[in-house]
């Protein structure tokens, strides 16, 4: 038997995810596993769901991470909220709203769909109208970061509609958490999931989510059991709780990372973090920009961890994609949807988000477009860039 598949190489991750982890993750991953009964690791447990509920700015008690990845926080939320027959509302601009009302679907629950195009965001206007049309709506969902057009969806206003009506408000964190303020509580968010391989800058397999007493409320009041034995949080909460009892094994080593990464969070300072993104997203996007190139979203609604921009005319994405893998060791992600095949998405996340890595992109994408015979102006895109970090 020759066994020679397993040896990956140091890539630089600024695709839609996973990003590139930070060695000091990796190494806490490499530390003894303990149970997941040991008080050493209660105490790991205990840190971690401090930490996180520091990077979703909340008080909620329930605040601790499932075990898969964002998907599976996302199921979460939904397994545990909703019984057959229950309505919800979901917005739909993107990828991941229509993930969630698949999800919902298959829960049992009717869905009702607010629809917005492809790189914008959701109309409070549309959501309050539908929550006016439809009684005894369960929950309304939305992206807050949608991964697959690079919009950020402000969330107040629409907290302000759901309180309004008296209905739970449910928002993906996935690429938001760690890199963009969530501010679950101050923004009125009732339930959230989020994922470790987005802005926290971990390897995938972890999915936080935190609930606050309203949609605890809802979990702890409904007339069936939660057909999902493995992510029922009537059971799960009792590990990461007081009680301690054991429902699966807790993926130790998974745990550390986490706990690794929240660490360096909170060294760095939640505020930092974000400011550090923001720059980073602005002097990539001004760098395209001065380049030649067209930014998707909206400058007010552009999302600070993904960056979208159109392929010049007549250029096979895919390939330019290819030859940033090969020749310069970087991955990209290219367009879905109404983008596909039209569009990149660029992400700046967690360790990935440097200035480093906004130089190598700029430099590698307008040296391949060169070599395709594309005028692009690579001097500007360096100088759109460094203006941004010397001002
Ligand atoms: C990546 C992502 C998910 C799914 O996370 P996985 O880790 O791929 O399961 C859900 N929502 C959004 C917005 C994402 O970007």
């Amino acid at each position: 038997m020759i066994i020679e598949s397993r040896n990956p190489v140091q890539r630089v991750l600024m695709g839609p995810g996973p990003s590139t982890v930070d060695p000091r993750i990796l190494r806490a991953m490499s530390e003894p596993t303990l149970g997941h009964l040991d008080p050493q690791f209660l105490k790991i447990m205990n840190e971690c769901m401090d930490m996180l509920r520091y990077i979703f700015n909340t008080e909620n008690r329930l605040t601790i991470p499932m075990s898969g990845t964002g998907s599976s926080g996302m199921e979460t939320t939904f397994v545990n909220i909703l019984e057959p027959g229950d309505k919800v509302v979901i917005g739909v601009n993107g990828v991941f709203g229509m993930r969630m009302a698949d999800m919902a679907g298959r829960c049992g629950a009717q869905v009702i769909q607010v629809e917005a195009p492809w790189g914008k965001p959701i109309d409070p206007a549309d959501v309050d109208n539908a929550l006016a049309k439809n009684s005894g709506v369960k929950f309304f969902a939305v992206v807050h970061a949608e991964t697959s057009t690079g919009v950020l969806q402000p969330l107040k206003e629409l907290a302000d509609i759901c309180k309004k009506y008296d209905v739970i408000f449910l928002a993906d964190t996935v690429t938001s958490l760690g890199g963009v303020p969530v501010d679950i509580d101050d923004n009125g968010v009732d339930v959230s999931f989020s994922g470790t391989q987005k802005c926290l800058g971990c390897p995938p397999g972890l999915a936080p989510v935190t609930f606050n007493e309203k949609a605890s409320k809802a979990v702890k009041s409904r007339k069936t059991k939660v057909q999902s034995w493995y992510l029922d949080l009537s059971m799960i909460e009792q590990y990461w709780g007081n009680e301690r009892v054991y429902h699966h094994t807790a993926p130790i080593n998974m745990i550390y990372a986490l706990h690794e990464s929240l660490r360096i969070i909170v060294e760095e300072g939640r505020e930092s973090r974000f400011k550090r993104h923001k720059k980073n997203h602005k002097a990539l996007g001004d760098g395209l920009e001065a380049m030649g190139l067209s930014l998707i979203v909206d400058r007010e609604y552009r999302l600070p961890s993904l960056t979208t921009v159109y392929a010049p005319e007549g250029i096979n994405e895919a390939d330019v994609r290819k030859q940033l893998l090969e020749k310069y060791n970087m991955e990209i992600g290219g367009g879905l949807g109404v983008f596909k095949g039209r569009a990149w998405r660029i992400g700046l996340m967690g360790y990935a988000s440097n200035q480093a890595n906004v130089f190598l992109c700029l430099t590698a994408l307008g040296n391949i477009l060169e070599s395709m015979d594309r005028k692009v102006d690579k001097k500007a895109a360096l100088e759109a860039a460094a203006a941004v970090y010397s001002s």
